[in-house]
């Protein structure tokens, strides 16, 4: 018996189709992905519930019905009169993908500017998942609040996993995106970076030096994922252990290949599998969401 908050921005997708002057309209977001598959791979004893905030307008209430529809909590989303979700339209080009945003204004950039009500959602949690882009949408002064939050809830025994999620264009600068990440870290007992991200952005040279970065700013644990290749894990001190990404045999989209690997990963873990048996059912998991199109892949998902 346990419960996970997931907390972050999911945003409306519309996407074109084959049909012209038709759209698809669906959620998606970082968090959500993680929460979705978290969701579908543990058992009804794991309460999964959404950390955010929304308007309190037609489109946030079908956000809500998503969300209750998939079997995730919507007691801590907080509704904002003023404020409406985050929007982005996925534009197909010659096979490539482009994104325009509304997000600027969205209710979510608001859902750490009530301390109360982010501590009574994480109160009674035993794991809380979040990740680069959770901090990045935030002002400043709720980011500090969101830290501070986390800080006590691992104080008290709460499991605090966070995913880098590296996306400089969300920040003023990647300077200012760099400290707040490894501020980040510091709270985290697991860090989930994914090494293309991380070499981009702080210079590693190796997954080892990724995973030895966050270890010297705080986690205690780091997984670092690298697309089809080896996943290094870091333990406390025990050194670095590398694990193989198993071979899938056709990529088809890699929406959500970290943000399922997380979740496949973290389910194993609180099931109570082994490192090496956790690490394999995350890399299991990513490679059948890549296999399909589209980040939230139910079938994707296999129960033991
Ligand atoms: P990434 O964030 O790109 O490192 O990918 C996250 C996870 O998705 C990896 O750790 C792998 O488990 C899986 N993955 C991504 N790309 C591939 C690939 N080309 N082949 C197999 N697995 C992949």
């Amino acid at each position: 018996m346990g419960r996970i908050v997931s907390i972050g921005e999911c945003m409306g997708e519309l996407s074109e189709t084959d049909m012209p002057g038709t759209l698809n309209m669906s959620f998606a977001g970082d968090t959500l992905n993680t929460a979705f598959y978290l969701r579908h791979s543990l058992g009804p004893d794991w309460e999964i519930d959404y950390v955010s905030a929304v308007g309190n307008d037609g489109l946030s209430d079908r956000l809500l019905d998503f969300l209750i529809s998939q079997g995730i909590g919507t007691t801590h989303v907080r509704r904002l009169a003023d404020k409406t979700i985050g929007l982005y339209y996925i534009t197909l080009k010659d096979g490539e993908r482009s994104f325009t945003y509304w997000r600027n204004d969205s209710a979510a950039k608001r859902l750490a500017s009530d301390p109360a009500a982010l501590a009574r959602a994480l109160d009674g949690a035993d794991v809380a998942y979040w990740s680069g882009i959770t901090l990045a949408i935030l002002p400043n002064q709720d980011r500090l609040a969101l830290i501070e939050a986390l800080s006590h809830f691992a104080g008290r025994g709460g499991t605090v996993v966070f995913d880098p999620n590296l996306r400089p264009r969300l920040w003023d600068n990647p300077d200012t995106m760099r400290g707040w990440i490894h501020r980040a870290a510091a709270v985290s007992d697991l860090c989930l970076p994914s090494f293309e991200d991380e070499a981009t952005w702080f210079g590693d040279s190796d997954p080892a030096a990724t995973a030895r970065r966050y270890q010297a700013e705080g986690a205690r644990r780091v997984i670092v994922k690298n697309g089809a290749d080896d996943i290094t894990v870091a333990v406390n001190n025990s050194g670095l252990f590398k694990f193989p990404t198993p071979p899938v045999e056709r990529v088809v989209d890699t929406t959500a290949a970290g943000d399922s690997f997380n979740a496949g990963y973290l389910a194993a873990e609180l099931d109570g599998a082994a490192l090496a048996d956790a690490v394999a059912a995350g890399a299991e998991l990513a490679g059948r969401v890549i296999g399909a199109r589209g980040a939230l892949v139910a079938e994707a998902v296999r129960r033991p």
